[in-house]
């Protein structure tokens, strides 16, 4: 059921196709429940710090924004050599 959970966007737009129409309410009850339950390895646990992290905000926080700040040009570089169709 975790990966069920953590896969889950949140977005409730199957609620109204659930036939109990009550899966807000299930989620909202069950997902903290399995975070606080579910065992997870090192590399799960820096992911989800990440993502939890990053999403959260409009706008990063500026710990976030300067280690990122050269990636724009870094993919412009990568897209002029060429590299990205060769990846493709
Ligand atoms: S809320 Fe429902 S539709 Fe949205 S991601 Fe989760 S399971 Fe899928």
């Amino acid at each position: 059921m975790v990966r069920h959970w953590d896969l889950c966007l949140g977005c409730l737009a199957c609620v109204t196709a659930c036939p109990s129409a009550q899966y807000d309410k299930l989620l909202e009850a069950t997902r903290a429940q399995a975070a606080r339950a579910t065992p997870r390895g090192r590399m799960d646990r820096l992911f989800r710090a990440l993502i939890f992290a990053l999403f959260p905000y409009a706008q990063p926080t500026p710990r976030v924004r300067r280690p990122t700040r050269p990636l724009p040009a870094l993919w412009r570089s990568l897209r002029r050599a060429g590299f990205l169709q060769r990846l493709a």
